[in-house]
């Protein structure tokens, strides 16, 4: 594979999580030294969306979402909604999120689910910051609740997008960025691979959602941001785009998204 340079942007993953811990100052060089300038990491719940801000912190190109999965939304209480919120306040939290609705596992009441869903559009409202939402299996009521919180309004991006066209119309009408993981580079995701080829290229973002969905050409291996390369290559072909303008493309897109990313280093 030819050397990618510039401007790639991981703009989903869990650089934090403990699945690093041994050996994340390399993954993070690895992933620099492959050409990506900017790693957005993301929170799941709040412990972990402290991590995430640290890590954001200590690293000018890397950049975090503080929230709360769908998969623990049953554990959430008040005050955990409460800190979040000063958690968010943070310079380098650019969303709010992973939010959302997860009915594939189920692992929180689908009522909870929702409930703390529209908690966090509300806040993500009042601080005036996109949501990075997460759904497995649950586009219906997914839709239904942003059309009834007017997630328009708020703006965000839907990660590891695996609906329909008819729901990614939904939410592109909704002013929603869609973003496609290594998933995409499957056998068996065809069906994704042409809901993706109908998506206007200024809506598309790139993840790798690491240490998941590792893409095709390492999988078995833990996923980490260098891997994009991959999703990325594949995105060019898909479109039909040169690769570096594919690249250019999908930067001006993640600073669309979520604009605090396309001020310069500190
Ligand atoms: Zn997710
Ligand atoms: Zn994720």
């Amino acid at each position: 594979m030819k050397k990618m340079t510039g401007k790639l942007t991981d703009s989903h993953c869990h650089l934090h999580m403990d699945h690093y811990q041994k050996d994340r100052r390399k993954v993070i060089e690895r992933a620099r030294r492959e050409g990506i300038a900017l790693m957005i990491t993301i929170g799941i719940d709040l412990e972990d969306s402290q991590k995430a801000l640290k890590l954001a912190e200590e690293e000018p190109d890397i950049f975090c979402t503080v929230g709360f999965h769908p998969h623990g939304a049953g554990r959430v209480t008040e005050r955990d909604m409460e800190a979040l919120e000063e958690l968010a306040k943070g310079e380098k939290v650019i969303a709010i999120g992973e939010t959302g609705l997860d009915y594939y596992r189920d692992l929180s009441p689908r009522e909870t689910q929702r409930k703390v869903f529209m908690e966090q559009l509300e806040l993500a409202r009042s601080l005036g910051k996109p949501v990075v939402i997460h759904c497995r299996d649950a586009y219906r009521d997914l839709i239904r609740l942003m059309v009834e919180k007017r997630a328009q309004e708020v703006g965000g991006v839907i990660h590891c997008f695996s609906g329909d066209w008819e729901a990614a119309q939904t939410f592109l009408n909704m002013g929603f960025f869609l973003s496609f993981a290594g998933n995409i580079t499957y056998p068996k995701a065809e069906k994704l691979r042409e809901v993706f080829k109908k998506v206007p290229k200024d809506r598309l973002l790139m993840e790798t959602d690491a240490p998941f969905l590792t893409p095709q050409e390492e999988r078995g291996k833990r996923n980490e941001p260098a891997f994009i390369k991959y999703t990325y290559q594949l995105g060019s072909e898909l479109k039909g785009i040169k690769l570096e303008d594919w690249i250019d493309q999908v930067n001006n897109n993640v600073h669309e998204a979520f604009p605090p990313t396309s001020q310069p280093p500190l």
